[in-house]
């Protein structure tokens, strides 16, 4: 290759990269080391308070060497969740694999069941045998023909697979672990065929689901086949150049076959989630994530299910998912299949259990296996925000506002709007949102996600598309800027709110903002209000500026109507008489929302101020008025914004209201 003068350079950074990849092998031996020890001593594998504090201490070091705290706290955090992984796979899976030693699955040698199972067990003595259908790959275990079997239970994009749920109601066997893998499916054939050429393909009837978009627009018949590596190998045996299959880059390799297309699953982010029975039960350590899946059936009495998830939800567990499958005996009798967070050898979900088992008509509980799929535990922010000052919420109401059904309080708890880990509402912890008025460029933005995240901050705001009120003011750079943004949040580690203006805008940009947000101006925009309550993107609705709580509540009902229930309100200032601030920040609004609603409420002092110097004091206020969070504007260099410079605070006054 060239000379470059950039090549000594790059020596020194590979030669640096090579010491942090042995560094890292080093710290993983040593949890190894714990990890043995934890298990000899019966301690708890996850400890949250050392991992906080270990998080906040590797801060503090990286602040002095002058390196960002945001990129640091992210690789700490992906370090400590490998460290829980490799600890977990050491304790519970060792333990399963050595008793393993032949495993069943459905389809041809290379299908994704295949990898899977090859996944949970290990290559080392252990025999994979391929079954024509789920129901043999059972069947083997049932018979002692194999010690364990690898079932696909749920696709990301196609859902469910009901037939692997029916066979675990009917079959008396135990789950004993599950992986989640990414499914890639590729259009393959013989070497030789070309795109073009192909009038036929061949594919697993899940495969087709999950990639329907390409087949549509391939335009070639589609044969249904019993598995994805089967398909490969029928089109190894025809010869014909003009018959394809969707298989998976093992099948098709391991069969001479080339890749025509490398990526034709509808969504990229495709996987599915495996399970593997056997015919008893395992236990897993306590401290290891775990999951735990239970059949159940109740009666059709009204509330029956209910009952039953109220178990849970006393003990505090979370539950993961809830399949629902006819009961073929009894047309009126539903039966679940319940996967739980939790171990039923813990006190709290085996008292959970109880309840259920006295509740349901029936109930078996499959298994606990260790997880790595569990969500990361909510760990808390570095620098911790300041507390609540006021705690309304549970005054009864005597106020002359007439409430809509689905916002108003009713005693049922409050609603808490999650966000990428980031909880909202109730009695959580205030959080702080922040960034531009208006995303103007990548650096930009990654500055200002820089200082949030540095200042505490849980959320990425900015504006892509920019309702003004002038039709000749900066107007946003629209989708260009949502991919800076959320490059920017991703960086950080921030997940990203902003802006939609218009219907048609909400379905694509649902799929890269974390939470849509509503401005002032369409607060009344009842067609925008239907359209983000189709989708399952939490909701900010700012308040319109002439609108009375009333109307706001009522606004957030047309959300909520729609179906989604993830709506955050946000006050940001009303039009009064006063023009010393750009708006009168309602206060009370908030302890007044409060007692109304069950929904979280925000201040937003920037648009409520219009100028800096209030930002800082008129947010302490809505904290202490007992708001849920505050969403600020801020910009690395205010006097060149283009767009509400003066209201916009500094990177370091982020750190005055937040640090
Ligand atoms: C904003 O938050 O970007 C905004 C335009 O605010 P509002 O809708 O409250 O004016
Ligand atoms: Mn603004």
């Amino acid at each position: 290759m060239s000379d470059s003068p950039l090549d000594p350079h790059r020596a020194g950074i590979d030669a640096v990269d090579q010491q942090i990849l042995q560094l890292l092998a080093e710290r993983r031996r040593l949890v190894t080391d714990i990890a043995a020890a934890k298990v000899q001593k019966g301690l708890e594998f996850h400890d949250p308070a050392r991992e906080d504090r270990l998080l906040a201490e590797r801060v503090a070091v990286a602040r002095e060497y002058g390196l960002d705290a945001g990129v640091v706290v992210r690789l700490w955090e992906q370090i400590l969740d490998d460290s829980l992984r490799v600890q977990l796979t050491l304790a519970g899976e060792r333990r399963l694999r050595g008793r393993v030693r032949s495993v069943s699955y459905q389809g041809a040698p290379g299908a994704f069941s295949h990898v899977a199972a090859r996944r949970m067990f290990g290559e080392d003595g252990v025999e994979f045998m391929g079954a024509p259908t789920f129901a043999d790959a059972i069947a083997r275990v049932k018979k002692g023909r194999a010690d364990a079997a690898v079932l696909p239970v749920e696709n990301t994009t196609s859902g469910s697979i009901v037939e692997v749920y029916d066979l675990l109601i009917a079959n008396d066997l135990a789950v004993t672990g599950e992986v989640r893998l990414p499914v890639a499916h590729r259009l393959v054939g013989l070497p030789g065929s070309t795109l073009d050429g192909i009038t036929r393909v061949l594919a697993h009837p899940q495969a087709v689901a999950q990639c329907s978009g390409f087949l549509r627009g391939l335009g070639a018949e589609v044969v249904y086949s019993w598995d994805t590596a089967g398909a490969a190998e029928e089109v190894r045996e025809s010869g014909d150049p003009s018959i394809a299959a969707v298989a998976g880059e093992e099948a098709a390799l391991e069969r001479g076959l080339h890749v025509l297309h490398p990526s034709i699953t509808d969504r990229p982010d495709n996987f599915t989630r495996f399970l593997s029975v056997a015919p008893q039960r395992i236990e897993v350590e306590p401290g290891i994530p775990t999951k735990t899946s239970v059949v159940l059936s109740v009666g059709n009495e009204p509330g029956s299910l209910l009952a039953i998830l109220a178990e849970f939800g006393r003990e505090g567990i979370p539950l993961v998912k809830l399949e629902s499958r006819p009961n073929p005996d009894d047309p009126w009798e539903e039966t679940f299949i319940l996967d739980f967070e939790g171990n039923e050898t813990e006190e709290a979900p085996s008292r959970a259990l109880d309840g259920v088992g006295r509740k349901a008509r029936f109930m078996r509980v499959l298994g606990s296996y260790p997880s790595s799929d569990l969500r990361p535990h909510k760990r808390k922010p570095v620098v911790a925000p300041r507390q609540h000052g006021g705690t309304p919420a549970e005054m009864p109401a005597a106020l002359e506002v007439s409430v809509p059904k689905l916002a108003r309080r009713n005693g049922a708890g409050d609603t808490v709007v999650e966000v990428g880990g980031v909880a909202i509402g109730g009695d959580l912890d205030p959080v702080l949102i922040a960034g531009p008025c208006a995303v103007e460029s990548r650096q930009q933005v990654m500055d200002c996600a820089r200082a949030t995240r540095d200042a505490g901050g849980s959320l990425l705001r900015g504006g892509c598309f920019k309702p003004r009120t002038s039709p000749y003011s900066f107007q946003g750079l629209g989708f260009e800027a949502l991919e800076m943004l959320a490059e920017a949040g991703k960086a950080h580690g921030l997940p990203i709110v902003t802006e939609v203006l218009s219907p048609e805008h909400v379905g694509p940009m649902s799929e890269v903002a974390d939470v849509l947000q509503i401005g002032a101006r369409n607060m009344q925009n009842f067609a925008l209000l239907s359209a983000v309550g189709k989708v399952r993107r939490p909701v900010l609705l700012k308040r319109g500026m002439s609108a009375t709580i009333e109307e706001f509540l009522q606004a957030a009902e047309y959300v909520l109507a729609e179906g989604n229930r993830q709506v955050i309100l946000c006050e940001r200032g009303i039009r009064t008489f006063e023009t010393s601030t750009r708006n009168t920040l309602d206060l009370a609004a908030v302890p007044v929302l409060r007692q109304l609603t069950h929904l979280p409420v925000i201040v937003d002092p920037s648009h409520a101020a219009g100028s800096r110097s209030l930002v800082v004091p008129l947010g302490r206020a809505a904290l202490a008025a007992g708001a849920h969070g505050l969403m600020v504007e801020v910009h690395p260099n205010p006097a060149e914004a283009l767009s509400d410079g003066p209201q916009a605070l500094l990177p370091s006054d982020l750190q005055l209201l937040w640090g």
